[in-house]
């Protein structure tokens, strides 16, 4: 067996924040994508990655050497609602490699029953396995701190799930690592003192050790997630990017995207918009990301009380300080991100990002396409296309003529190409590659992936692959599928 480099530090904490167990093995497993690129950064031998041994490892049915198998203990709050114990249900990380970028989690996912799984079968089906290897892959292609995909089989066992009896299968997940907000609402709930100091001091070891050596490390600590998820949050809305599942156990302390399950890129633009079919509230709506990260954060804040201050007024005041700054470092980077994507520099104003949301809005304008046509634009002259994105020409027009003013006509075009994707993983598209995947097809999977390998480079041979949907096309709602 090839040696994983593995260096395991979360299985020599307390034992009450794992469970140790090996994974269930499957029937029949199949490699369907290994991500070489990134093997390689982690030390593990490329060459390893096609033989059936690596097809046997990243369906759990054989443990690599090394490894020690566990299954975490968090907590969470579920669209508003606490939940004491969730857990990995359906998840086991195996260990952790040192790589040149520091410490990371190597975990599968979908592979069987942990006693957090309630009532959960522990697997995961073959649609979400891809669509999350297809979608971590395009955030971190596109500039985003996301988890990795490492690799993806299919198991050769059925799962059952709404859409009736489908192929099951099993992601192997990177991660900086994989603590939560609900990590630490895990302890917090329970009043553990102790494993919350330690967990405390295990995640400014690993994500921020700067903060070891400041007055107060928990303050430091805090001040540190709260500008990671401010500026990760802009990020994706820059993008277009919703979430979908923004709970506090889909938060990770590291500021890396995490829980790929409902979210979607938007295609018409709209700030109420929402594809999870389970967010019945739109709480997690594109433009009520910044406020939700903020809860979350609260709720994070509220796990270091005790460690922030021995008195808890001081403690309070301290965590409100630092839960302040989260607006303006949220405003700067959403404010420097859009300012870049219209090519204008930084202090032209809010006002004219907030009227070209507006426009974009009323108009229903596609999100992605109108920012990079807008970059072809400035590049070339030729406002055809940009200007046909727009059911009425009229508006289009208009808008063209006030982001001509504010630009003094010297719009930064190198920037815009470096901000604005060609290519986004579009929801129709990714939803046709999950249909072939299902009927043993890798090939969409395997084109869409090259597709966003290089999101910001344009290519003739990927063109079809910029288009928005068509009215039949359109994917109105997703489904976590797990
Ligand atoms: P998620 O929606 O991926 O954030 O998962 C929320 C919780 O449900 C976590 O504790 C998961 O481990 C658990 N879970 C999700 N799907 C399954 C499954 N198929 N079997 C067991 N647990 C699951
Ligand atoms: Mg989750």
């Amino acid at each position: 067996m090839p040696a994983f480099p593995f260096q395991n530090s979360y299985s020599k904490l307390p034992e009450s924040f794992y469970w140790k167990q090996n994974p269930t093995p499957v029937a029949n497993p199949r490699l369907i994508a290994a991500n070489e690129s990134l093997a390689h950064e982690l030390g593990i031998e490329t060459n390893w990655l096609q033989s059936p041994e690596a097809a046997e490892v990243f369906a759990g049915n054989a443990v690599p050497d090394g490894a020690e198998p566990l299954a975490q203990a968090y907590a969470g709050h579920q669209f508003g609602g606490f939940s004491p114990q969730l857990g990995d249900g359906r998840a086991l990380l195996l260990g952790e490699v040192a790589s040149a970028k520091g410490r990371r989690d190597i975990q599968l996912k979908g592979s069987g029953p942990t006693p957090f799984s309630r009532r959960g079968d522990g697997r995961s089906a073959l649609g979400p396995v891809l669509r999350e290897y297809l979608l971590s892959e395009a955030m971190h292609a596109l500039g985003v701190p996301t988890t990795r995909a490492l690799a993806a089989v299919v198991t050769g066992d059925t799962v059952y799930r709404q859409e009736g009896e489908v192929a099951g299968g099993v992601f192997t997940r990177v991660a900086a690592s994989h603590l939560r907000v609900g990590t630490f609402q895990y302890f917090y709930a329970k009043g553990d003192h102790d494993s919350l100091r330690t967990l405390a001091d295990y995640a400014i070891e690993r994500h921020y050790p700067d903060a070891a050596t400041a007055e107060n490390p928990y303050q430091a600590l805090l001040a540190a997630v709260i500008e990671a998820q401010a500026k990760l949050i802009a990020q994706w809305m820059s993008l277009g990017f919703i979430h979908g599942v923004m709970n506090t156990d889909n938060c990770a302390i590291s500021g890396e995207t995490i829980d790929y399950g409902p979210c979607a890129f938007m295609e018409g633009f709209h700030p109420h918009c929402v594809f999870s079919s389970i967010d019945r509230n739109s709480r997690y709506a594109w433009g009520n990301q910044a406020a939700m990260g903020l809860w979350n954060l609260s709720r994070f804040a509220e796990t270091l009380l005790d460690l922030l201050d021995s008195d808890s007024e001081k403690a309070k005041l301290i965590a409100e300080t630092e839960l302040e700054n989260y607006h303006q470092q949220f405003a700067n980077e959403y404010q420097a991100r859009f300012c870049a994507k219209l090519g204008l520099p930084l202090q032209t104003g809010s006002d004219f990002v907030r009227v070209t949301l507006e426009t974009l809005a009323e108009h229903s304008v596609d999100f992605t396409l109108f920012f990079r046509l807008l970059t072809r634009f400035a590049e070339s002259g030729d406002n055809a296309a940009l200007l046909a994105l727009f059911r009425d020409q009229q508006a289009g027009q208009d808008w063209l003529k006030l982001w001509q003013t504010t630009v003094h006509d010297q719009p930064d075009a190198t920037t815009m190409q470096a901000v604005n994707p060609v290519r986004i993983p579009r929801n129709h598209q990714v939803e046709a590659v999950i249909q072939a995947g299902y009927q043993g097809d890798f090939t969409p999977f395997q084109r869409l992936h090259a597709a966003l390998s290089a999101p910001y480079e344009e290519s003739e041979e990927h063109v079809p692959y910029e288009a928005k949907a068509s009215p039949e096309q359109m994917v109105h709602e997703t489904f976590c599928g797990t």
